[in-house]
């Protein structure tokens, strides 16, 4: 699953809990910018036995 970002091709390896919206996948990069807004909670999804972090 892709980046939930426009023009964005990473592969989403954090959901994002938004109190105003719904929850986004997201980049580690958007998660880490979009993460810092208040109320929001970046949440890894790491433990699904994907090889998601692989990242050279
Ligand atoms: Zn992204």
């Amino acid at each position: 699953m892709d980046c939930a970002e426009d023009d964005c091709e990473r592969p989403a390896t954090v959901e994002l809990h938004i109190p105003w919206t719904d929850n986004r996948l997201v980049c580690a990069a958007h998660a880490r910018v979009l993460g810092r807004q208040d109320g929001v909670v970046a949440d890894p999804i790491t433990d699904r036995g994907d090889e998601l972090l692989e990242d050279g």
